[in-house]
Protein backbone atom coordinates (compact mmCIF):
# COMPACT_ATOMS: atom_id res chain seq x y z
CA UNK A 1 0.00 0.00 0.00
CA UNK A 2 1.55 3.28 -0.90
CA UNK A 3 0.87 5.75 1.97
CA UNK A 4 -1.48 8.72 1.77
CA UNK A 5 1.18 11.17 2.04
CA UNK A 6 3.28 9.79 -1.56
CA UNK A 7 0.03 9.10 -2.68
CA UNK A 8 -0.85 13.01 -2.40
CA UNK A 9 1.81 14.19 -4.43
CA UNK A 10 0.51 12.17 -7.84
CA UNK A 11 -2.52 13.31 -9.77
CA UNK A 12 -4.54 10.35 -10.96
CA UNK A 13 -6.15 11.29 -14.62
CA UNK A 14 -8.55 8.53 -16.08
CA UNK A 15 -10.44 8.54 -19.29
CA UNK A 16 -13.30 5.91 -19.82
CA UNK A 17 -14.48 4.04 -23.23
CA UNK A 18 -17.88 2.27 -23.04
CA UNK A 19 -19.00 0.31 -25.36
CA UNK A 20 -22.86 -0.22 -25.17
CA UNK A 21 -24.65 -2.65 -26.91
CA UNK A 22 -27.64 -1.62 -28.94
CA UNK A 23 -30.73 -2.80 -28.90
CA UNK A 24 -31.29 -3.95 -32.25
CA UNK A 25 -33.69 -6.91 -33.50
CA UNK A 26 -30.44 -7.75 -35.87
CA UNK A 27 -27.10 -6.84 -36.48
CA UNK A 28 -25.46 -3.38 -37.77
CA UNK A 29 -24.98 -4.66 -41.45
CA UNK A 30 -26.97 -7.67 -41.71
CA UNK A 31 -30.48 -9.11 -40.78
CA UNK A 32 -28.82 -12.04 -38.52
CA UNK A 33 -30.63 -12.14 -35.22
CA UNK A 34 -28.41 -9.64 -32.82
CA UNK A 35 -29.57 -11.37 -29.24
CA UNK A 36 -26.61 -13.58 -29.10
CA UNK A 37 -27.79 -14.74 -25.44
CA UNK A 38 -28.20 -18.47 -25.46
CA UNK A 39 -27.78 -18.97 -29.03
CA UNK A 40 -25.63 -22.03 -29.95
CA UNK A 41 -21.85 -20.71 -31.44
CA UNK A 42 -22.21 -19.74 -35.42
CA UNK A 43 -26.02 -20.14 -35.57
CA UNK A 44 -27.01 -15.84 -35.88
CA UNK A 45 -24.60 -15.75 -38.88
CA UNK A 46 -24.99 -14.67 -42.37
CA UNK A 47 -22.87 -14.33 -45.55
CA UNK A 48 -22.65 -10.71 -44.55
CA UNK A 49 -20.90 -11.45 -41.00
CA UNK A 50 -18.65 -14.01 -42.73
CA UNK A 51 -17.04 -11.84 -44.82
CA UNK A 52 -17.71 -13.64 -48.02
CA UNK A 53 -16.34 -12.20 -51.20
CA UNK A 54 -18.97 -9.42 -52.80
CA UNK A 55 -21.65 -9.42 -49.99
CA UNK A 56 -22.58 -6.08 -49.16
CA UNK A 57 -23.26 -4.62 -45.88
CA UNK A 58 -26.24 -2.32 -45.34
CA UNK A 59 -27.01 -0.05 -42.61
CA UNK A 60 -29.41 -0.77 -39.69
CA UNK A 61 -31.55 2.32 -39.38
CA UNK A 62 -33.05 1.51 -36.10
CA UNK A 63 -29.06 1.56 -35.06
CA UNK A 64 -28.63 5.14 -36.20
CA UNK A 65 -31.70 6.29 -34.39
CA UNK A 66 -30.50 4.52 -30.84
CA UNK A 67 -27.27 6.10 -31.16
CA UNK A 68 -29.13 9.77 -31.95
CA UNK A 69 -31.29 9.46 -28.59
CA UNK A 70 -27.59 8.04 -27.02
CA UNK A 71 -26.52 11.66 -28.50
CA UNK A 72 -29.44 13.43 -26.58
CA UNK A 73 -28.59 11.19 -23.17
CA UNK A 74 -24.65 12.39 -22.99
CA UNK A 75 -25.97 15.88 -23.56
CA UNK A 76 -25.83 16.71 -26.92
CA UNK A 77 -27.34 16.20 -30.24
CA UNK A 78 -26.48 13.52 -33.10
CA UNK A 79 -24.27 15.00 -35.83
CA UNK A 80 -26.07 16.12 -39.04
CA UNK A 81 -23.28 13.97 -41.29
CA UNK A 82 -21.23 10.98 -40.39
CA UNK A 83 -19.90 8.01 -41.78
CA UNK A 84 -18.30 4.35 -41.78
CA UNK A 85 -14.80 3.96 -42.20
CA UNK A 86 -12.84 0.79 -41.85
CA UNK A 87 -10.26 -0.43 -39.22
CA UNK A 88 -7.95 -2.66 -40.51
CA UNK A 89 -6.18 -5.50 -38.08
CA UNK A 90 -6.11 -9.41 -38.31
CA UNK A 91 -7.21 -11.77 -35.82
CA UNK A 92 -9.43 -15.25 -36.56
CA UNK A 93 -12.74 -13.88 -35.29
CA UNK A 94 -12.67 -10.87 -37.73
CA UNK A 95 -13.59 -12.06 -41.44
CA UNK A 96 -13.31 -9.15 -43.16
CA UNK A 97 -10.20 -8.59 -41.60
CA UNK A 98 -11.42 -4.92 -40.91
CA UNK A 99 -13.95 -3.40 -38.29
CA UNK A 100 -16.82 -1.26 -39.82
CA UNK A 101 -16.65 1.88 -37.17
CA UNK A 102 -16.55 5.59 -37.47
CA UNK A 103 -13.46 7.21 -37.29
CA UNK A 104 -13.58 10.44 -39.40
CA UNK A 105 -17.01 11.58 -38.84
CA UNK A 106 -18.48 9.85 -36.17
CA UNK A 107 -22.41 10.58 -34.98
CA UNK A 108 -21.76 11.72 -31.20
CA UNK A 109 -19.32 14.76 -30.55
CA UNK A 110 -18.60 16.89 -27.68
CA UNK A 111 -21.26 15.50 -25.31
CA UNK A 112 -21.53 16.01 -21.34
CA UNK A 113 -21.94 13.41 -18.25
CA UNK A 114 -23.01 15.51 -15.00
CA UNK A 115 -23.50 13.28 -12.07
CA UNK A 116 -23.16 13.74 -8.09
CA UNK A 117 -20.48 12.18 -6.10
CA UNK A 118 -20.52 12.30 -2.29
CA UNK A 119 -23.13 15.08 -2.37
CA UNK A 120 -20.90 17.32 -5.27
CA UNK A 121 -22.07 17.53 -9.29
CA UNK A 122 -18.82 16.16 -11.17
CA UNK A 123 -19.13 16.58 -15.03
CA UNK A 124 -16.91 14.21 -17.46
CA UNK A 125 -16.99 15.95 -20.97
CA UNK A 126 -17.35 13.14 -23.93
CA UNK A 127 -15.16 13.82 -26.99
CA UNK A 128 -16.79 11.60 -29.18
CA UNK A 129 -19.15 8.03 -29.41
CA UNK A 130 -19.09 6.03 -32.68
CA UNK A 131 -20.99 3.64 -33.85
CA UNK A 132 -19.45 0.30 -34.82
CA UNK A 133 -20.05 -3.42 -35.47
CA UNK A 134 -18.70 -5.74 -32.79
CA UNK A 135 -16.18 -8.92 -33.73
CA UNK A 136 -16.77 -12.11 -33.18
CA UNK A 137 -15.36 -14.45 -30.02
CA UNK A 138 -12.21 -16.36 -29.66
CA UNK A 139 -12.29 -19.41 -26.93
CA UNK A 140 -8.76 -20.66 -26.14
CA UNK A 141 -9.68 -24.47 -24.48
CA UNK A 142 -7.46 -25.15 -21.66
CA UNK A 143 -5.05 -27.61 -22.72
CA UNK A 144 -5.83 -28.09 -26.61
CA UNK A 145 -3.70 -26.71 -29.11
CA UNK A 146 -6.27 -25.03 -30.96
CA UNK A 147 -8.87 -21.33 -30.74
CA UNK A 148 -12.09 -21.91 -30.76
CA UNK A 149 -14.31 -18.95 -33.15
CA UNK A 150 -18.18 -18.04 -32.45
CA UNK A 151 -19.46 -15.62 -34.89
CA UNK A 152 -22.77 -15.25 -33.30
CA UNK A 153 -21.50 -11.27 -31.92
CA UNK A 154 -19.62 -10.13 -35.28
CA UNK A 155 -21.63 -7.63 -36.21
CA UNK A 156 -23.65 -6.64 -33.44
CA UNK A 157 -24.18 -2.51 -33.32
CA UNK A 158 -22.04 -1.27 -30.68
CA UNK A 159 -21.75 2.51 -29.57
CA UNK A 160 -18.42 3.08 -28.42
CA UNK A 161 -18.36 6.63 -26.18
CA UNK A 162 -14.52 8.23 -25.72
CA UNK A 163 -14.54 10.18 -22.29
CA UNK A 164 -12.15 13.22 -22.26
CA UNK A 165 -10.02 12.29 -19.37
CA UNK A 166 -11.44 14.19 -16.66
CA UNK A 167 -11.59 11.74 -14.30
CA UNK A 168 -9.66 12.26 -11.52
CA UNK A 169 -10.32 9.11 -8.95
CA UNK A 170 -11.28 5.15 -8.86
CA UNK A 171 -14.77 6.78 -7.33
CA UNK A 172 -15.14 9.15 -9.87
CA UNK A 173 -14.59 6.68 -12.30
CA UNK A 174 -17.32 4.31 -11.01
CA UNK A 175 -19.74 6.99 -10.47
CA UNK A 176 -19.47 8.06 -14.47
CA UNK A 177 -19.98 4.16 -15.52
CA UNK A 178 -22.71 3.70 -13.31
CA UNK A 179 -24.35 7.25 -14.81
CA UNK A 180 -23.70 6.48 -18.41
CA UNK A 181 -25.10 2.89 -17.42
CA UNK A 182 -28.44 4.79 -16.02
CA UNK A 183 -28.48 7.14 -19.27
CA UNK A 184 -28.45 4.67 -21.59
CA UNK A 185 -30.83 2.40 -20.24
CA UNK A 186 -33.23 5.10 -19.65
CA UNK A 187 -33.04 6.26 -23.09
CA UNK A 188 -33.88 2.87 -23.89
CA UNK A 189 -30.78 2.43 -26.03
CA UNK A 190 -29.41 -0.94 -24.83
CA UNK A 191 -30.46 -3.21 -22.68
CA UNK A 192 -27.35 -2.67 -20.40
CA UNK A 193 -27.56 -5.53 -19.28
CA UNK A 194 -23.68 -6.01 -17.52
CA UNK A 195 -23.71 -9.99 -16.38
CA UNK A 196 -24.74 -10.17 -20.82
CA UNK A 197 -21.50 -7.87 -21.62
CA UNK A 198 -23.90 -5.28 -22.65
CA UNK A 199 -21.67 -2.32 -21.36
CA UNK A 200 -18.10 -2.72 -21.43
CA UNK A 201 -15.73 -0.47 -19.93
CA UNK A 202 -12.16 0.32 -20.98
CA UNK A 203 -10.37 2.51 -18.29
CA UNK A 204 -7.46 4.27 -19.15
CA UNK A 205 -5.07 5.33 -16.14
CA UNK A 206 -2.11 7.59 -15.61
CA UNK A 207 -0.80 9.16 -12.35
CA UNK A 208 2.03 12.18 -12.27
CA UNK A 209 3.34 14.10 -10.37
CA UNK A 210 4.02 17.16 -13.10
CA UNK A 211 1.76 19.14 -15.04
CA UNK A 212 2.58 16.75 -17.82
CA UNK A 213 0.43 13.23 -17.98
CA UNK A 214 1.83 10.52 -17.13
CA UNK A 215 2.16 7.11 -19.68
CA UNK A 216 -0.97 5.43 -19.34
CA UNK A 217 -2.31 1.91 -19.34
CA UNK A 218 -5.48 0.55 -20.36
CA UNK A 219 -7.54 -1.99 -18.65
CA UNK A 220 -9.55 -3.49 -20.72
CA UNK A 221 -13.88 -5.28 -20.81
CA UNK A 222 -14.80 -4.87 -17.62
CA UNK A 223 -17.74 -5.20 -16.93
CA UNK A 224 -19.36 -3.95 -13.35
CA UNK A 225 -19.02 -0.75 -11.70
CA UNK A 226 -17.16 -2.06 -8.91
CA UNK A 227 -14.62 -3.59 -11.46
CA UNK A 228 -14.02 -0.46 -13.12
CA UNK A 229 -13.43 1.00 -9.87
CA UNK A 230 -11.04 -1.35 -8.58
CA UNK A 231 -8.67 -1.52 -11.52
CA UNK A 232 -8.49 1.80 -11.67
CA UNK A 233 -7.57 2.24 -7.65
CA UNK A 234 -5.02 -1.29 -8.48
CA UNK A 235 -3.50 0.62 -11.35
CA UNK A 236 -2.78 4.05 -9.70
CA UNK A 237 -1.20 2.02 -7.07
CA UNK A 238 0.90 -0.21 -9.42
CA UNK A 239 1.65 2.93 -10.90
CA UNK A 240 2.84 5.34 -7.72
CA UNK A 241 5.01 2.13 -6.41
CA UNK A 242 6.79 1.64 -9.81
CA UNK A 243 7.79 5.43 -10.00
CA UNK A 244 8.46 5.51 -6.65
CA UNK A 245 10.92 2.49 -6.95
CA UNK A 246 12.49 4.78 -9.73
CA UNK A 247 10.86 2.35 -12.67
CA UNK A 248 8.91 3.55 -15.76
CA UNK A 249 5.46 2.82 -16.51
CA UNK A 250 5.09 0.76 -19.96
CA UNK A 251 2.25 2.06 -22.14
CA UNK A 252 -0.07 -1.11 -22.38
CA UNK A 253 -3.17 -2.70 -22.63
CA UNK A 254 -3.99 -4.71 -19.60
CA UNK A 255 -6.63 -7.04 -18.43
CA UNK A 256 -8.64 -7.35 -15.53
CA UNK A 257 -8.29 -10.47 -12.89
CA UNK A 258 -11.45 -10.13 -11.05
CA UNK A 259 -10.69 -13.46 -8.85
CA UNK A 260 -7.63 -11.87 -7.85
CA UNK A 261 -8.85 -8.57 -8.01
CA UNK A 262 -5.91 -7.19 -10.06
CA UNK A 263 -4.57 -6.37 -13.45
CA UNK A 264 -2.24 -8.31 -15.66
CA UNK A 265 -0.54 -7.73 -18.54
CA UNK A 266 -1.61 -8.41 -22.30
CA UNK A 267 0.15 -6.66 -24.84
CA UNK A 268 3.06 -3.72 -24.82
CA UNK A 269 1.27 -0.51 -27.06
CA UNK A 270 5.06 0.40 -27.59
CA UNK A 271 4.61 0.05 -31.07
CA UNK A 272 0.76 1.20 -31.62
CA UNK A 273 -1.06 -0.69 -34.44
CA UNK A 274 -1.35 0.96 -38.00
CA UNK A 275 -5.03 -0.11 -38.51
CA UNK A 276 -4.83 2.07 -42.28
CA UNK A 277 -7.96 3.68 -41.29
CA UNK A 278 -9.90 4.00 -44.65
CA UNK A 279 -13.28 5.71 -45.38
CA UNK A 280 -15.43 2.18 -46.36
CA UNK A 281 -16.72 2.64 -49.90
CA UNK A 282 -19.20 -0.22 -49.41
CA UNK A 283 -21.42 2.19 -47.24
CA UNK A 284 -22.80 5.65 -48.02
CA UNK A 285 -22.59 8.43 -45.71
CA UNK A 286 -25.82 9.09 -43.21
CA UNK A 287 -26.83 12.48 -42.95
CA UNK A 288 -29.37 13.32 -40.67
CA UNK A 289 -31.87 16.25 -41.32
CA UNK A 290 -33.44 18.55 -39.12
CA UNK A 291 -36.51 17.31 -39.08
CA UNK A 292 -35.54 13.93 -37.90
CA UNK A 293 -32.76 14.60 -35.17
CA UNK A 294 -36.39 17.33 -33.98
CA UNK A 295 -38.51 13.59 -33.92
CA UNK A 296 -35.66 11.77 -32.17
CA UNK A 297 -35.69 14.50 -29.74
CA UNK A 298 -39.26 14.77 -29.13
CA UNK A 299 -39.90 10.93 -28.43
CA UNK A 300 -36.62 11.17 -26.09
CA UNK A 301 -38.09 9.84 -22.58
CA UNK A 302 -37.58 11.32 -19.36
CA UNK A 303 -33.56 10.93 -18.31
CA UNK A 304 -32.59 10.25 -14.90
CA UNK A 305 -31.56 13.91 -13.86
CA UNK A 306 -35.43 14.85 -14.27
CA UNK A 307 -36.23 12.18 -11.94
CA UNK A 308 -33.51 13.29 -9.82
CA UNK A 309 -34.88 16.75 -9.54
CA UNK A 310 -38.61 15.22 -8.86
CA UNK A 311 -37.82 12.96 -6.26
CA UNK A 312 -35.62 15.76 -4.52
CA UNK A 313 -38.84 17.55 -4.84
CA UNK A 314 -40.45 15.62 -2.67
CA UNK A 315 -38.56 15.06 -0.05
CA UNK A 316 -36.53 11.86 -0.21
CA UNK A 317 -32.68 12.12 0.45
CA UNK A 318 -29.91 12.12 -2.30
CA UNK A 319 -29.08 8.33 -1.30
CA UNK A 320 -32.83 6.74 -0.96
CA UNK A 321 -33.40 9.33 -4.81
CA UNK A 322 -30.48 6.96 -6.42
CA UNK A 323 -31.98 3.75 -4.93
CA UNK A 324 -35.34 4.46 -6.42
CA UNK A 325 -33.69 5.80 -9.68
CA UNK A 326 -31.20 2.35 -9.91
CA UNK A 327 -34.84 1.08 -11.48
CA UNK A 328 -36.30 2.67 -14.46
CA UNK A 329 -39.53 1.06 -14.46
CA UNK A 330 -39.49 1.70 -10.29
CA UNK A 331 -38.47 5.22 -11.24
CA UNK A 332 -41.11 5.53 -14.20
CA UNK A 333 -43.91 4.53 -11.61
CA UNK A 334 -42.94 6.80 -8.82
CA UNK A 335 -43.09 9.61 -11.41
CA UNK A 336 -46.33 9.34 -12.62
CA UNK A 337 -47.96 8.52 -9.18
CA UNK A 338 -46.60 11.89 -7.94
CA UNK A 339 -47.87 13.27 -11.53
CA UNK A 340 -51.26 12.13 -10.73
CA UNK A 341 -51.50 11.98 -6.42
CA UNK A 342 -48.38 14.43 -5.02
CA UNK A 343 -45.69 14.39 -3.01
CA UNK A 344 -47.24 11.93 0.12
CA UNK A 345 -48.64 9.59 -1.73
CA UNK A 346 -45.75 9.51 -4.15
CA UNK A 347 -42.89 9.30 -1.41
CA UNK A 348 -44.88 5.83 0.21
CA UNK A 349 -44.75 4.34 -3.22
CA UNK A 350 -40.76 5.15 -3.76
CA UNK A 351 -39.88 3.60 -0.55
CA UNK A 352 -41.74 -0.18 -1.52
CA UNK A 353 -40.38 0.23 -4.91
CA UNK A 354 -36.57 1.11 -4.60
CA UNK A 355 -33.96 -1.35 -4.67
CA UNK A 356 -30.77 -0.54 -2.68
CA UNK A 357 -28.29 0.32 -5.31
CA UNK A 358 -25.21 -0.11 -3.79
CA UNK A 359 -24.97 -3.86 -4.01
CA UNK A 360 -23.16 -4.00 -7.27
CA UNK A 361 -23.51 -7.43 -7.99
CA UNK A 362 -27.18 -6.98 -8.28
CA UNK A 363 -26.64 -4.84 -11.42
CA UNK A 364 -24.82 -7.14 -13.26
CA UNK A 365 -27.14 -9.83 -12.46
CA UNK A 366 -30.08 -8.15 -12.68
CA UNK A 367 -32.06 -9.13 -15.50
CA UNK A 368 -36.08 -8.12 -14.31
CA UNK A 369 -36.48 -4.71 -14.21
CA UNK A 370 -39.67 -3.91 -12.46
CA UNK A 371 -42.87 -4.24 -15.89
CA UNK A 372 -46.00 -3.01 -16.84
CA UNK A 373 -45.82 0.34 -16.40
CA UNK A 374 -49.67 0.55 -17.34
CA UNK A 375 -52.19 3.08 -15.94
CA UNK A 376 -54.36 0.82 -13.95
CA UNK A 377 -50.67 -0.19 -12.12
CA UNK A 378 -50.20 3.86 -10.96
CA UNK A 379 -54.22 3.76 -10.25
CA UNK A 380 -53.50 0.77 -7.92
CA UNK A 381 -50.33 2.21 -6.10
CA UNK A 382 -52.19 5.00 -5.61
CA UNK A 383 -54.82 3.31 -4.02
CA UNK A 384 -52.77 1.28 -2.04
CA UNK A 385 -51.25 4.45 -0.61
CA UNK A 386 -54.37 6.03 0.32
CA UNK A 387 -55.21 2.71 2.54
CA UNK A 388 -52.14 3.03 4.05
CA UNK A 389 -52.56 6.84 5.30
CA UNK A 390 -56.18 6.01 6.12
CA UNK A 391 -54.84 3.27 8.32
CA UNK A 392 -57.03 0.19 6.39
CA UNK A 393 -53.82 -1.43 5.85
CA UNK A 394 -50.81 -1.52 8.05
CA UNK A 395 -47.32 -1.39 6.76
CA UNK A 396 -46.96 -4.48 6.97
CA UNK A 397 -49.56 -5.90 5.73
CA UNK A 398 -49.36 -3.24 2.70
CA UNK A 399 -46.32 -4.85 1.43
CA UNK A 400 -47.89 -8.43 1.15
CA UNK A 401 -50.79 -6.43 -0.70
CA UNK A 402 -48.17 -4.92 -3.01
CA UNK A 403 -46.00 -8.17 -4.11
CA UNK A 404 -49.20 -10.02 -5.28
CA UNK A 405 -50.81 -6.53 -6.70
CA UNK A 406 -47.68 -6.20 -8.82
CA UNK A 407 -47.97 -9.67 -10.10
CA UNK A 408 -51.09 -10.32 -10.71
CA UNK A 409 -52.69 -6.78 -11.20
CA UNK A 410 -55.68 -6.98 -9.01
CA UNK A 411 -56.23 -3.86 -6.85
CA UNK A 412 -55.74 -3.57 -3.78
CA UNK A 413 -58.86 -3.77 -1.99
CA UNK A 414 -59.70 -7.39 -3.48
CA UNK A 415 -56.22 -8.38 -3.01
CA UNK A 416 -56.57 -7.19 1.20
CA UNK A 417 -60.11 -8.69 1.14
CA UNK A 418 -58.97 -12.08 0.16
CA UNK A 419 -55.96 -12.40 2.32
CA UNK A 420 -57.98 -10.88 5.22
CA UNK A 421 -55.43 -7.86 5.81
CA UNK A 422 -58.17 -5.39 5.98
CA UNK A 423 -57.51 -3.41 9.97
CA UNK A 424 -60.60 -2.64 11.45
CA UNK A 425 -60.87 0.60 12.31
CA UNK A 426 -64.55 0.19 13.75
CA UNK A 427 -64.44 2.19 16.97
CA UNK A 428 -67.31 0.39 18.43
CA UNK A 429 -65.76 -3.56 17.63
CA UNK A 430 -62.53 -2.04 18.72
CA UNK A 431 -63.75 -0.89 22.33
CA UNK A 432 -65.81 -3.80 22.40
CA UNK A 433 -62.04 -5.87 22.42
CA UNK A 434 -60.26 -3.39 24.21
CA UNK A 435 -63.23 -3.68 27.12
CA UNK A 436 -62.37 -7.39 27.47
CA UNK A 437 -58.86 -6.98 27.42
CA UNK A 438 -58.58 -4.94 30.43
CA UNK A 439 -61.13 -7.30 31.98
CA UNK A 440 -58.59 -9.55 31.50
CA UNK A 441 -55.40 -7.66 32.94
CA UNK A 442 -56.29 -5.87 35.58
CA UNK A 443 -52.61 -5.59 36.73
CA UNK A 444 -51.58 -4.16 33.42
CA UNK A 445 -54.47 -1.99 33.26
CA UNK A 446 -53.74 -0.69 36.88
CA UNK A 447 -50.08 -0.22 35.83
CA UNK A 448 -51.10 2.47 33.42
CA UNK A 449 -53.08 4.21 35.32
CA UNK A 450 -50.61 4.68 37.34
CA UNK A 451 -48.24 6.22 35.01
CA UNK A 452 -46.43 2.94 33.92
CA UNK A 453 -47.11 3.57 30.08
CA UNK A 454 -44.88 1.06 29.25
CA UNK A 455 -47.48 -1.33 30.15
CA UNK A 456 -49.68 0.02 27.33
CA UNK A 457 -47.48 -1.58 24.81
CA UNK A 458 -48.54 -4.93 26.43
CA UNK A 459 -52.15 -4.04 25.88
CA UNK A 460 -52.41 -2.93 22.75
CA UNK A 461 -50.31 -6.34 21.89
CA UNK A 462 -53.24 -8.03 23.42
CA UNK A 463 -55.85 -6.25 21.39
CA UNK A 464 -54.03 -6.95 18.23
CA UNK A 465 -53.74 -10.45 18.92
CA UNK A 466 -57.65 -10.87 19.67
CA UNK A 467 -58.39 -8.96 16.49
CA UNK A 468 -56.24 -11.24 14.89
CA UNK A 469 -53.79 -8.41 13.74
CA UNK A 470 -56.67 -6.25 12.58
CA UNK A 471 -57.19 -3.87 14.38
CA UNK A 472 -55.79 -0.29 13.96
CA UNK A 473 -52.76 0.04 16.69
CA UNK A 474 -53.43 3.99 17.19
CA UNK A 475 -56.90 3.42 17.39
CA UNK A 476 -56.53 0.67 20.19
CA UNK A 477 -54.40 3.16 21.92
CA UNK A 478 -56.76 5.62 22.12
CA UNK A 479 -59.34 3.72 23.26
CA UNK A 480 -57.53 1.83 25.94
CA UNK A 481 -56.54 5.45 27.08
CA UNK A 482 -59.98 6.63 27.19
CA UNK A 483 -61.52 3.36 28.71
CA UNK A 484 -58.74 3.62 31.60
CA UNK A 485 -59.73 7.34 31.90
CA UNK A 486 -56.12 8.90 31.32
MN1 LIG B 1 -14.23 -0.04 -30.19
Amino acid sequence: MISEDIRRQYTVTIGIECHVQLKTKTKLFSGADNDAREAAPNTLVNHIDFGLPGALPVLNEKAVELASRAAFALGTEPQRFSKFDRKHYFYPDLPLGYQITQFYDPIIKDGEVTFTLDGEPKTVRIHEAHIEADAGKSTHPVGTDYSLVDLNRAGTPLLEIVSEADIHSPAEAKGYARELYLRMRYADVSDANLYYGNMRFDVNVSVSKTSELGKRTETKNLNSFRSVERAAEYEVERQIGLLEQGERIVQETRGWDDAGQKTFSQRSKEDSYEYRYMPDPDLPPVVLSDEYVADVAAAMPELPDAYRTKFSAMGLDAKTVEDVIADPGAAKLVGMVYDDAGPDTAKRVAFWLLRPQEDDETAAHEVEPTEVNTASQVKNLIALSHMVAENKLSSTAAKEVLDSMLKTGESPEAIAETKNLLQVSDEGAIAEIVAAVLAENPKAAGDVQNGEMKAIGFLVGQVMKQSQGKANPALATKLIKKQLGI
